[in-house]
C-alpha cells in the first residue's frame, strides 16, 4: 500500500508538471496566434492627482483577448518573457501607446504622459534608445510625455549598465519610474544613483492602508523618502476611500486604481477625457 501511495504521490506530481508546461505551451501557442491575427489591445488606466482627481496621465496596459473574456498579464507576460516573444509586443505596446497619446494630443484634450511598461528583457536590450526614438520620431510624440516603467529586477546586480541606460533614457527627456516600488529585490542605494523620476507605490502596501493593523507604516515610509530625494510618488492599486485618504495626508502625489477607474479601452478613456474637459 505504502508502495502505490509513493507511486499515486509521484504520478500527482508529474501531472502537475505536465498540466504547467501544457498551459505553457498553450499560451505560446494563444501568443502566436494572436500576434498573427493582430489581436492584441491597449487598455489605459488614469493616474489622477491625489488631491483633486484630475487626471494627469495613463497607464498603457496589455490585452489578450481570448475566448470573450482576456488572459491575464500575470498569466501571459511571463510566458512572453521566457519565449523572447515580449520584445516585438513590447516594441508593439510602445508604439501604440505613443501613437494613442499623439491622436488625444492632436484632438485638442489637455496634453498627458502615457507610461509604458518595460520588461527586463526590453530594459536590457542593446538597441531599446535607437527603438524608442524611432518611435518618438514616427509617432510625433514628444519625448516628454513619454515614461518607461521599470521594475528593481531589470536592473539587479548591472549598476554600471543600467546608470547609462537611464542616463540616455533620461537625455531624451523622457520620464522613469520603478515600478511596484518595494517588492523587488534589491539595494536601496541606486535610487540616488540612478535619475529616477517617480516611484510607483506597489498595490501589496496600499492594501496594508486602512487595515486594523497599523500596517500602513511602509507606504508612509516610501513616501517619506521618496519625497526626499525630489521624486514623484505615485499608489497603485487604490481601490478603498481611506486608502485614499491616508495618501492625501500624506502628500502622496497621485493615484492609480479601481477606486477612480479600471483600465479602459481607448473610446472609453476618450469619454473620461471629454467628461473632465466639459467639467474642468
Ligand atoms: P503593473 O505595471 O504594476 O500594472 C498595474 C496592475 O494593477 C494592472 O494589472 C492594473 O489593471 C492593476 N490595477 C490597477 N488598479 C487596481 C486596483 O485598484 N485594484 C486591483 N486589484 N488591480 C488594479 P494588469 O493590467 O493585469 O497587469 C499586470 C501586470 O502585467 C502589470 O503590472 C505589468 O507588470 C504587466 N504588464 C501589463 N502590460 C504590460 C506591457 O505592455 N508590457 C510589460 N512588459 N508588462 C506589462
Ligand atoms: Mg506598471
Ligand atoms: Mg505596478
Ligand atoms: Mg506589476
Amino acid at each position: 500500500a505504502a508502495k502505490q501511495r509513493g507511486n499515486n504521490s509521484f504520478q500527482y506530481y508529474t501531472g502537475k508538471m505536465q498540466q504547467k508546461v501544457l498551459r505553457r505551451m498553450e499560451l505560446e501557442n494563444i501568443i502566436h496566434q494572436t500576434i498573427e491575427k493582430e489581436g492584441f489591445q491597449v487598455y489605459y488606466q488614469p493616474r489622477v492627482t491625489s488631491s483633486s482627481g484630475q487626471i494627469v496621465g495613463m497607464e498603457a496596459l496589455l490585452r489578450l483577448p481570448y475566448n470573450g473574456g482576456f488572459i491575464s498579464p500575470a498569466e501571459f507576460i511571463p510566458v512572453a518573457e521566457e519565449t523572447g516573444l515580449i520584445l516585438s509586443l513590447g516594441a508593439w505596446v510602445l508604439r501604440t501607446a505613443c501613437r494613442q497619446n499623439k491622436q488625444w494630443q492632436l484632438a485638442g484634450y489637455p496634453p498627458l504622459r502615457v507610461s509604458v511598461n518595460l520588461s527586463p528583457n526590453q530594459f536590457n536590450q542593446k538597441d531599446l534608445l535607437l527603438q524608442i526614438k524611432e518611435t518618438l520620431a514616427e509617432t510625433e510624440l514628444a519625448a516628454c510625455w513619454l515614461e518607461l516603467e521599470i521594475t528593481e529586477g531589470a536592473f539587479m546586480n548591472k549598476a554600471v549598465a543600467t546608470q547609462k541606460t537611464f542616463a540616455d533614457i533620461k537625455s531624451l527627456g523622457i520620464h522613469i519610474s520603478i515600478d511596484d516600488f518595494g517588492t523587488g529585490y534589491s539595494s536601496l542605494s541606486y535610487l540616488k544613483r540612478f535619475d529616477i523620476d517617480c516611484l510607483k507605490i506597489d498595490k501589496s502596501f496600499v492594501d496594508e492602508i486602512g487595515q486594523d493593523s497599523k500596517d500602513s507604516s511602509i507606504a508612509h515610509a516610501i513616501i517619506s523618502m521618496g519625497k526626499s530625494l525630489h521624486m514623484l510618488l505615485v499608489a497603485e492599486g487604490v481601490e478603498k476611500q481611506e486608502q485614499l485618504e491616508f495618501l492625501q495626508k500624506h502628500k502622496c502625489d497621485q493615484i492609480q486604481g479601481y477606486i477612480f477607474s479600471r483600465p479602459l479601452p481607448p473610446a472609453e478613456f476618450e469619454k473620461l477625457l471629454q467628461k473632465q474637459v466639459r467639467f474642468a
